[in-house]
């Protein structure tokens, strides 16, 4: 399943994270709820952006 990332859009393939492009950094899917969905962001840096502003990704 294709999965992309509601922050910045990238694909997320939970299987082998380090197929997301970001070379040796630690990446890590993350996902949140928010207003009774589950969404999905690519790493936590992402996670972050969602929180601080839900309703423009939501
Ligand atoms: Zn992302």
């Amino acid at each position: 399943m294709d999965t992309e990332c509601v922050v910045c859009g990238r694909s997320i393939d939970s299987e082998d994270p380090s197929e997301t492009g970001y070379g040796d950094e630690t990446v890590a899917p993350a996902q949140v709820e928010y207003d009774g969905k589950t969404y999905l962001l690519c790493r936590d840096s992402c996670r972050r952006t969602f929180e601080e502003d839900p309703e423009a990704y939501a």
